[in-house]
């Protein structure tokens, strides 16, 4: 299974595998690990020949882990036979997947596709978790640059997929979306409690209710409440004055 394309192409996006092995059966060492020189450095290095990409201390301290589970792993059962396979959802609940199950790729990923509706939320693909994460890296550069409309603009890509978010990033997303109206609300802030004269502050403030116009799924940002109140009351200031005066 491990170096079948489709199962492998399936379980990047999906799943992380994960292989543990001791390197013996009965008591009968299988294999031993071979130093190659690593192309890129040329240093030597002792990998595993069984399963590229892993050192045979990986495999054989995932093995140990296995039956002696750090807190927070799930406890994987026992069970008679090699190689046998469990699947471990994010809260350590382990189930045993059967042999006829495991031996081919479209009923493995039938099984545990199956296993993965058991969360709540959606899960969410390696490809787009890392393309969600990037818009919050940059939305958060840009709010600390101050650009507000840039900053919405990359949570708003990530609020486009609104419905198919799991819980963790819609969590994620609307902490990101208060922080960004907390500062947008200190600048409004700012710019309203400053020294400047009404007419530059009403341009000022239209200014920045002109940044934060993106609408999200859950509405605009609170603040724009605010700056549209106060830009209708300044504005309407001219007109009232002469009516106060009489
Ligand atoms: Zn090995």
């Amino acid at each position: 299974m491990l170096d079948n394309d489709d199962f492998i192409a399936w379980s990047n996006e999906n799943i992380v595998a994960v292989v543990g092995h001791n390197g013996a059966v009965g008591g009968k060492e299988d294999h031993k690990p071979v130093t190659e020189k690593d192309p890129k450095t040329k240093e030597e290095r002792e990998v595993c020949p069984v399963y590229p990409g892993l050192t045979c201390k990986e495999h054989q301290d995932l093995r140990a882990a296995f039956s002696n589970p750090p807190d927070g792993w799930g406890k994987i059962g026992q069970s008679d036979g090699v190689p046998n396979h469990w699947m471990v959802g994010p809260d350590g609940a382990c189930d045993k997947v059967e042999n006829k199950d495991a031996a081919l790729p479209k009923s493995l990923i039938e099984v545990l596709t199956t296993f993965q509706k058991r969360y709540e939320g959606k899960p969410v693909p390696l490809k787009k978790w890392e393309g969600y994460n990037k818009l919050f890296t940059d939305g958060g550069k840009a709010v600390e640059d101050g650009k507000w409309k840039v900053a919405l603009a990359a949570y708003g890509k990530v609020d486009a997929d609104a419905k198919k978010l799991s819980k963790g990033l819609v969590d994620k997303l609307a902490a990101k979306a208060a922080e960004l109206n907390e500062k947008v609300a200190a600048k409004f802030t700012e710019l309203k409690d400053g020294s400047d004269d009404d007419a530059a502050k009403l341009k000022a403030i239209k200014a920045l209710r002109g940044e934060v116009g993106q609408k999200l799924s859950t509405g605009f940002l609170p603040v724009v409440a605010d700056l549209d109140a106060w830009i209708k009351e300044a504005a309407a200031k001219p007109a009232t004055e002469p009516a106060a005066a009489k």
